[in-house]
């Protein structure tokens, strides 16, 4: 046996992945621009508390798998966490406690009474059956028990999952609990508790802070090229809420490919494709472009929706946007923002682009516990209000610091988060 494999863990190794140290960078130097207390530094920097499990889920031609999930709370003081679980390959322990902690700052900025959390199975969602991906659903709430509840951390929807996981993962934990749970999730399904507005709201929160800062800017909407990676539940809804205000959407992409048309392309008759074919690759209404070549389409906007570290320091020379929105969460690295930053490009940054999907869910956990419904008319004005409020908060902070939108967005959260931490003071 080699001699440094009984070497100590370094303080922050166990949460080590490119993701991770993409999210502390961002904090680091928003903590630098607060000159952030160094105790509330180190408090912030780790995630509280995090659960990996292994689990057997039993495939449909007789094998037992074994999988690996995870659930990270990045912090337990603001109340309980929130955070969506994902199914993918490349689901780490570090890519977790990233998207953890960009949940706690989101949340904050947003001031909605939750820390973040974030969790998710390592596996390939498109291999499994729709039996597998029940059996290992369920297999993977029942796992999480121990540390959530809706008092103490309720996940949603994310990569690869929606409605149908949340109301597999709501009955397993009510069938343990032994009465209907409904608030231990969001993104249900309507009739289980949910909410049909919650389905499209980070889409569409996407597009209520787009049009905020389209007026900041001066541009209107009419006409504006559109380019947008990744075609699934945020991007898709992008797409088509940006359409319906006079956007052009001259490129999309999903995993397997994607498509351009300088004159816009026709959304309704894409929409349909995919749901023949279930990807845009092939779309006859426009020419094929691969997956990442969409990032370099000439436009006026481009929303990266589908997956983090996309635009790199590689790539960000050539991109041939006027305003970048993140869609997805840690689209781009630091070394690539500080590119675009030379660039003249702004960045909108995810904390507050996508923040549109938790607080629907925020409106829904609030609805469940009161047992008592909202229409959708009152969910998109109280979405569109709390969006365009922090969108001031951030733009605000942005000119009194003279910093760029993630380090205000950031600072802006941060600071409420430490000021919490330092009321409630250290137990015991
Ligand atoms: P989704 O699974 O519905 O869609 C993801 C899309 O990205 C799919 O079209 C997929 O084909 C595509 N994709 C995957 N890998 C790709 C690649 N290498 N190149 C191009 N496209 C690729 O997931 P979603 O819920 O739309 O989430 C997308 C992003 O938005 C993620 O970063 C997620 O964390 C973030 N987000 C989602 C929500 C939500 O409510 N669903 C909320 C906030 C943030």
């Amino acid at each position: 046996m080699e001699a440094d494999e009984h070497a100590a863990v370094v303080p922050g190794a166990e949460w080590r992945s490119a993701l991770y140290g993409d999210a502390v960078t961002q904090f680091e130097r928003a903590a630098e621009v607060l000159d952030l207390d160094p105790e509330f530094h180190v408090r912030l920097l780790e995630p509280r508390r995090s659960l990996t499990v292994n689990f057997p889920v039993r495939l449909d031609d007789g094998e037992v798998r074994s999988f690996t999930g995870y659930r990270v709370q990045h912090t337990l003081t603001m109340g309980p966490t929130k955070g969506g679980f994902r199914y993918s390959p490349q689901v780490s322990l570090g890519e977790c406690a990233a998207l953890a902690m960009w949940m706690t700052w989101k949340c904050s900025l947003l001031g909605l009474p939750y820390g973040g959390a974030k969790g998710g199975v390592r596996c390939d969602p498109n291999a499994l059956s729709l039996g597998e991906r029940e059996r290992l659903t369920r297999r993977y709430a029942a796992e999480l028990i121990p540390v959530i509840g809706p008092d103490r951390d309720i996940p949603a929807p994310d990569i690869a999952t929606g409605e149908r996981e949340m109301a597999w993962f709501m009955d397993t934990y009510s069938q343990q609990m032994g009465h209907s749970v409904p608030e231990i999730v969001t993104g249900k399904p309507p009739v289980l508790g949910g909410m049909a507005a919650r389905r499209a709201a980070t889409g569409l929160g996407v597009v209520y802070v787009t049009e905020g800062v389209l007026e900041l800017l001066g541009w209107s909407p009419a006409g504006l090229r559109v380019a947008i990676q990744g075609y699934g539940n945020v991007g898709a809804t992008a797409a088509r809420e940006l359409d319906a205000i006079g956007a052009r959407i001259v490129a999309v992409s999903d995993h397997t490919g994607g498509v351009t048309r300088e004159a816009g392309l026709d959304l309704r008759a894409l929409d349909a494709w995919v749901g023949r074919h279930g990807t845009v690759e092939g779309f006859p209404g426009g020419d094929a472009l691969g997956r990442s070549e969409v990032l370099e389409v000439p436009c006026d906007v481009l929303v990266p929706a589908a997956i983090e570290r996309q635009i790199t320091e590689s790539n960000a020379p050539r991109l041939a946007c006027r305003l970048l929105v993140e869609g997805a969460n840690g689209p781009t690295t630091p070394a690539a923002e500080a590119i675009l930053a030379d660039r003249g490009i702004p960045v909108v940054p995810d904390v507050l682009a996508n923040a549109g999907g938790v607080t629907v869910s925020y409106f829904e956990w609030v609805q469940d516990q009161q047992r008592f419904q909202w229409d959708d008319i009152e969910v998109h004005e109280r979405l569109r209000r709390t969006l365009r409020t922090a969108l001031r908060r951030v733009t605000d902070q942005a000119q009194a610091l003279s910093v760029d939108w993630r380090t205000a967005a950031l600072t802006v959260a941060v600071e409420r988060v430490a000021e919490a931490a330092r009321l409630r003071a250290i137990y015991p």
